[in-house]
């Protein structure tokens, strides 16, 4: 089957590119090979997101896809591994079949970053975690540690508040580096311990997590989870030599999302826009689909 357009990612800027795809009467396939909602469904309060006060993440996630699919969207569980371009058919190579369409829209988001210390890998599901939302009930009344100075870990120390005995932060610079949050943050985080000025060593454990080692001032920590939340990072190395990538791996883009490669448009967090917010994400989502249109007609002239 050749579809219109096919859209990888199915997080706000993918789910709103297939919402204007499908509203203006496309075939519309949506590859996602995770959550649907991308980032959005494993976090926890949003409350910068306009025409709602306050709302959670997995909330947001659903009514973006059940918005998609209630207008006629198809989605397909698989994972892009290539891109291909022949006669104008561009071919999405996943993992389980390849998918033909007339325009792609690459919205494939972002990855956690990692710590790479040791004990990291080996304790993955069993101490250490990387999406509060998704693992935290597993910690409950138990002490954990979230690593990191942004946002995301002030979100995610404040989400593990209300779940765990107790919640440290653990921050490499001298304080935290907040972008969205209100001054009041400190506030909220007054029974939460913040290590300033520390790297993780190691993390340490028989068969689970028990002790985090810090560097700066040679202490450890007893905890039973590490939360990581030290950014984020595209997964984009499979498109090396298909599409121009920015030195981070980010997709280049120009102001109307269009990429390197004629009829593939790539938007959210994936391309090089500097802020990578859920509102970014449905703005570029819209502005790629109606590109995608335009590419279509154009083609077909
Ligand atoms: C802890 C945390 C808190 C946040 N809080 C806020 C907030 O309060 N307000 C706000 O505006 N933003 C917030 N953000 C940021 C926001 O979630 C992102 O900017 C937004 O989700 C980006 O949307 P996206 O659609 O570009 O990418 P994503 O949400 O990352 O979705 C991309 C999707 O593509 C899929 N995908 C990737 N590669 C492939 C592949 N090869 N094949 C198939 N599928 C693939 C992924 O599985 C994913 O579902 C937060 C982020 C985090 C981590």
């Amino acid at each position: 089957m050749l579809y219109d357009i096919i859209i990888v990612g199915a997080g706000p800027a993918g789910l709103t590119a297939a919402i204007y795809a499908k509203r203006a009467n496309k075939e519309v396939l949506v590859v996602e090979r995770g959550l649907y909602g991308g980032q959005v469904a494993t976090i926890g309060e949003v409350e910068n997101y306009p025409g709602f006060l306050n709302i959670q993440g997995g909330e947001l996630a659903d009514t973006f896809y059940s918005q998609a699919k209630k207008l006629g969207v198809k989605f397909v569980h698989d994972s892009m591994v290539d891109l291909k371009n022949s006669n104008l058919i561009k071919q999405v190579v996943c993992k389980k079949s390849t998918y033909e369409a007339k325009a792609v829209i690459l919205a494939l988001g972002s990855m956690s970053r990692e710590l790479n210390v040791e004990g990291e890998k080996r304790f993955i599901g069993s101490g250490v975690s990387y999406c509060a939302t998704c693992d935290g009930a597993f910690f409950k009344d138990k002490d954990v540690a979230v690593v990191g100075s942004g946002d995301s870990a002030v979100a995610t120390a404040l989400y593990l508040k209300n779940i765990c005995k107790s919640v440290c932060i653990i921050s490499k610079y001298p304080e935290l580096k907040l972008k969205a949050y209100q001054p009041n943050v400190l506030q909220r985080l007054k029974d939460v311990k913040i290590y300033y000025s520390s790297n993780v060593q190691s993390i340490v454990g028989e068969t689970k997590v028990e002790t985090v080692i810090l560097d700066s001032q040679k202490e450890s920590i007893k905890v039973d989870g590490v939360f990581v939340t030290i950014g984020r990072k595209p997964d984009t190395e499979f498109l090396k030599g298909s599409v121009e990538l920015d030195k981070f791996g980010y997709i280049q883009t120009d102001a109307l999302c269009h990429t390197s490669m004629p009829g593939v448009f790539a938007c959210g967090d994936v391309s090089t826009i500097k802020l990578k917010q859920i509102v970014t994400a449905t703005s570029t989502g819209a502005i790629a689909a109606t590109e995608a249109l335009n590419y279509i007609a154009e083609q077909a002239e």
